[in-house]
């Protein structure tokens, strides 16, 4: 059972810097999970402990039964692939890949059979005898999961692999490392910024702003149900739309729109309902509005339309083909079976 187990960890840097603060998960057997949040909040530090390489301040990591904060690094079971793919320059493909097995002393024949096998997984049988200057960035970073994989490690540690691809490279790689999870069936946790490499590849996703877990859930119900302001409007692209207001008598009274609920909510003084960019029609709703085009962007099926209402800008997402002029009037309507309610003070999410 390769769980991996964070009970109050926290990491203060000697530079007074709270980089995690009181995190606690438990990442199963066989899961895919990724942290995901923006730059500086903690996710490669909170990785980085886990694999050992930096200790912890407070808490516990628990790998497999076996608490391990004291445990040096290559004693955790542990692989960890980099965004720079660390790759010894002068050594050719075969001899990086089988490099850390020779220091431990493992057989010629045992390692000559987990590196073969890593490389047919990875499909780079053909480089074998190439240096990584020889290879294209996707391919380097083949090598170095190739270099992980030799090692069967319980859990494999991700820290922003992809982030030195080009588009293209990113999404393929994407999907191999997500079939490469369903192959080995092992633990696997990944560090990325990118909401959208975040929500195609976790089994669970942990949000995380400031050195907090602001939530963890299924990528469904990240974008669906999300707990807090911060969630909502770091998964989706382009973010979710949020118009301020507050709740008096079981009515969210906002600067351009009331909108009345059914269920008893009381009185917040300072909320706001958040629309995400493709449950506005520019057809049919539940209220209409009215604004003027500022930006149109077309990505041939879909228009961004940024629309001016008064004192902010709401973001449409249409399928509608049509060419929209800066400046011209439109009418749009949010669809209300789709708002999120959120506090603003906590941040947090008001059923209604
Ligand atoms: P992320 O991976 O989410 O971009 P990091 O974990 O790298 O975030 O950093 C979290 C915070 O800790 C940042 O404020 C960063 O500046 C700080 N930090 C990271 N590494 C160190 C370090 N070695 N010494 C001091 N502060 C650090």
């Amino acid at each position: 059972m390769s769980e991996v187990i964070l009970k109050n960890v926290g990491k203060i840097y000697p530079n007074k810097v709270e980089a995690v603060r009181d995190v606690s998960l438990t990442i199963e057997d066989k899961e895919f999970v990724v942290f995901v949040g923006p730059s500086g909040c903690g996710k490669s530090t909170l990785l980085r402990c886990i694999a050992g390489l930096e200790e912890v301040t407070s808490g516990e990591i628990i790998i497999e039964r076996r608490v391990v904060n004291d445990i040096h690094p290559k004693d955790r079971d542990i692989a960890m692939v980099f965004q720079n793919y660390a790759l010894y320059p002068h050594m050719n493909v075969y001899d990086n890949i089988s490099f850390g097995l020779k220091t431990r002393g493992y057989s010629k024949d045992e390692i000559h059979e987990r590196v073969m096998d890593a490389v047919r997984i990875l499909g780079i049988e053909e480089y074998l005898k190439s240096k990584p200057r020889e290879l294209s960035g996707g391919q380097r970073q083949r090598v170095a999961i190739g270099r992980a994989i030799v090692r069967h490690p319980k859990v494999f540690l991700f820290d922003e692999p992809l982030s030195n691809l080009d588009a293209k490279m990113r999404v393929s790689m994407r999907s191999e490392i997500s079939k490469l999870h369903k192959t080995l069936g092992v633990t696997m946790i990944y560090v990325t910024h990118d909401q959208t490499e975040a929500m195609t590849m976790g089994d669970r996703i942990v949000v995380i702003d400031r050195g907090e877990i602001r939530q963890v859930a299924d990528p469904h119900t990240l974008y669906f149900k999300p707990e807090n302001l911060f969630t909502a409007s770091f998964i989706g692209s382009p973010q979710m739309n949020v118009f301020p207001g507050k709740i008096k008598n079981k009515s969210f009274q906002g600067d351009y729109f009331t909108i009345s609920f059914k269920n008893n909510i009381p009185d917040v003084e300072s909320a706001v309902i958040g629309v995400r960019p493709e449950d506005i029609s520019l057809t049919e709703g539940t209220f209409k509005l009215k604004g003027e085009v500022d930006l149109a962007e077309s990505l041939g099926d879909v228009t961004f339309l940024h629309v001016k209402l008064e004192k902010q800008l709401v973001i449409i997402k249409t399928t509608l083909e049509k060419r929209f002029s800066i400046g011209e009037e439109i009418s749009f309507f949010p669809n209300a079976d789709k708002m999120h309610l959120f506090g603003s003070e906590d941040g947090k999410r008001i059923e209604f």
